[in-house]
């Protein structure tokens, strides 16, 4: 008899593993797949951390956060929602929010509504508690059609979760589709979850969250790729506090705390100013685009650091196969989707990496786009 219990089935391993696997047989790749920051961790937040260590801040951290962080947040959230009821947590990278709001609000047989391409932790996660997870499809432009949300919403509809700006397609939602998303949701009665990881990485438009529009959105958040700390584990959650109550009730029986000298650092992060980095992806943002739109299918990203470019030729995962064969790795975009049509490039990587990964995808098309 198989140990190994049935609602591990539901899913696969992430595939963005099997490409780091095959990554790991190649010598000097062109490596446009990593999802995280280029960038290193802010000195300040490194000097933070060390002294937090050194001072002997090792423990347990209070399973809601320690106060230096939680109340910094507190009053940034509330600086910027007028809310009656918006409480915060810390928890363990935004991974550790998804994870507790999940357990937190869907019951088994429940339906939660995801974009299609999504993250991939999306819909193991909703499997894992016994969800069904409801996609939507966004292709080609990865642009919100209200009216196909509200057409999607059953009487078994507990969540919608959002994730703006988006991995993997860098496209970032209009205030019209955010204010529209909210304001669904709270007619509907259904809990809208934001998952807004990438709000600082907007390039072209300042970030706008539907918690604005609709007082009882959960907002998941975290420092992972803001201050380049994907490793500290430090993420947070705001929204009504019966839900906050809730998750971090879970949070004793599961993950305890995050990493407490990593929340002392966190609280540091506050301080330090981020512009720098942004206008740095941004720049390579427009090289990116600017260096395939000729000859890809591409939706101008608005944030994140990806692109989603449509393959020229073959399915994703054809054409990524051949990319790797060149040595240029990026990731199929049926790992996020449905679909097996497109695929993720990272530009969080140097620009001669970027400028090299553009050479070898231009020389890959063949030749100039005909299909518009
Ligand atoms: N949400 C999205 C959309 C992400 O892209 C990621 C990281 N790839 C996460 C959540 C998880 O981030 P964390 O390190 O905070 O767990």
């Amino acid at each position: 008899m198989s140990w190994i219990a049935d609602r591990t089935a539901a899913f696969d391993s992430s595939g963005i593993r099997k490409v780091f696997d095959l990554a790991s047989q190649l010598e000097n790749p062109v490596n446009l797949s990593i999802g995280q920051p280029d960038f290193d961790v802010p000195l300040p937040i490194r000097e933070a951390l060390i002294e937090a260590v050194q001072s002997g801040k090792n423990g347990y951290a209070l399973t809601q956060g320690m106060p230096v962080l939680k109340e910094a947040l507190q009053g940034r959230i509330a600086a910027d929602y007028d809310h009656a009821d918006r409480d915060v947590f810390v928890c363990s990278g935004t991974s550790g929010g998804l994870v507790l709001a999940l357990f937190s609000l869907v019951n088994p047989g429940e339906e939660v509504i995801l974009f299609d391409p999504f993250f991939v932790m999306y819909q193991p996660l909703v499997k894992l508690v016994g969800g069904q997870p409801v996609l939507i499809d966004t292709y080609p432009d990865f642009r919100i059609d209200l009216n196909r949300v509200e057409e999607a919403i059953s009487p078994r509809t507990k969540l919608i979760l959002l994730n703006s700006p988006a991995n993997p397609t860098g496209v970032t939602a209009n205030p019209e589709e955010i204010r529209g998303l909210a304001e669904l949701a709270e007619r509907h009665d259904v809990a809208l979850l934001s998952d807004e990881i990438y709000r600082h990485f907007c390039y072209d438009e300042p970030f706008v969250s539907p918690a604005s529009f609709n007082e009882r959105t959960i907002v998941i958040d975290g420092f992972s790729k803001s201050y380049a700390m994907t490793g500290w584990r430090v993420g947070f959650v705001h929204g009504p506090a019966e839900i906050i109550d809730t998750m971090v009730k879970l949070q004793q029986y599961s993950f305890v705390c995050a990493p407490q000298p990593a929340q002392w650092a966190a609280a540091a992060a506050l301080d330090v100013d981020v512009r720098g980095p942004i206008a740095d992806y941004r720049r390579k943002r427009d090289l990116v685009y600017d260096g395939l739109r000729d000859r890809y299918d591409l939706t101008r990203p608005g944030g994140a650091f990806y692109a989603f470019p449509k393959a020229p030729w073959g399915t994703g995962t054809e054409f990524v196969e051949a990319a790797i064969a060149q040595n240029l790795l990026i990731i199929p975009g049926n790992i996020f989707s449905r679909h097996d049509t497109h695929f993720r490039l990272s530009y969080a990587a140097g620009d001669d990496v970027i400028e090299r990964g553009i050479e070898l995808l231009n020389a890959m098309a063949g030749g100039p786009r005909t299909n518009g």
